[in-house]
């Protein structure tokens, strides 16, 4: 299986090369943001739980987002492989993650992170703003808390996944098409 935790800060461009990877090579996308505001959108008891934080650019908390990747899991556990999009985003996360993978025999084959600079993260934001609806793009002081956030809980896990060798660093800059020829040139020595 080709299993990728697609790694960066908000606004690096997860969402959009999660989509490409998941086209090319035929792969089960799961993004814990978008699983959270459908469950928002549903009015669902995870989803109320979940709006609090999300509205104010904080994580929700492992227990729920552990507790539902772990049926996604399940679920798909004979796919081709699978895109990690949004998670891990803590360190416990990603302990947990690679235990629910253990428990089925599979694990992650790389990490990949998208580096992009914090002015043209917020710019990027502010211009999905104009489209994407999404109330924590909207407001500079959740931008900022967002990032924030992402630099403190988040960034450590690139540290994690290094340790395992598992850790490849994407000039996250230029144009989505140049962009994701450097995810293939990454992704491509992992396929069978
Ligand atoms: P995203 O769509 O990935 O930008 O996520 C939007 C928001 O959903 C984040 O700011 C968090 O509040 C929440 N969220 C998404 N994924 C996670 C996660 N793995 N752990 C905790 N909170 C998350």
């Amino acid at each position: 299986m080709l299993n990728i935790v697609l790694f960066g800060p908000p606004g690096a461009g997860k969402g959009t090369h999660s989509k490409k990877l998941v086209e090319t090579y035929d792969l089960i996308h799961f993004s814990t943001g978008d699983i959270l505001r459908a469950e928002i959108t549903a009015k669902t008891q995870l989803g109320i739980l979940a709006k609090t934080a999300i509205d104010k650019g904080e994580l929700v908390s492992d227990d729920i987002v552990i507790g539902m990747m772990r049926n996604k899991i399940k679920q798909n556990i004979n796919a081709k492989g699978l895109v990690f999009d949004g998670f891990p985003r803590t360190i416990p996360q990603a302990e947990s993650l690679d235990k629910l993978l253990i428990e089925n025999d599979i694990s992650i084959s790389t990490m990949l992170m998208l580096d992009v600079k914090k002015q043209e993260l917020i710019n990027r934001l502010q211009k999905r703003a104009e489209h994407s609806g999404r109330t924590d793009d909207a407001d500079i002081n959740i931008i900022n808390n967002r990032i924030e956030v992402y630099e403190k809980q988040t960034l450590p896990i690139a540290d994690f996944y290094k340790k395992q060798n598992k850790f490849l660093l994407i000039n996250g800059i230029g144009s989505i098409e140049t962009i994701f020829g450097r995810i293939q040139d990454a992704v491509n020595p992992f396929l069978n």
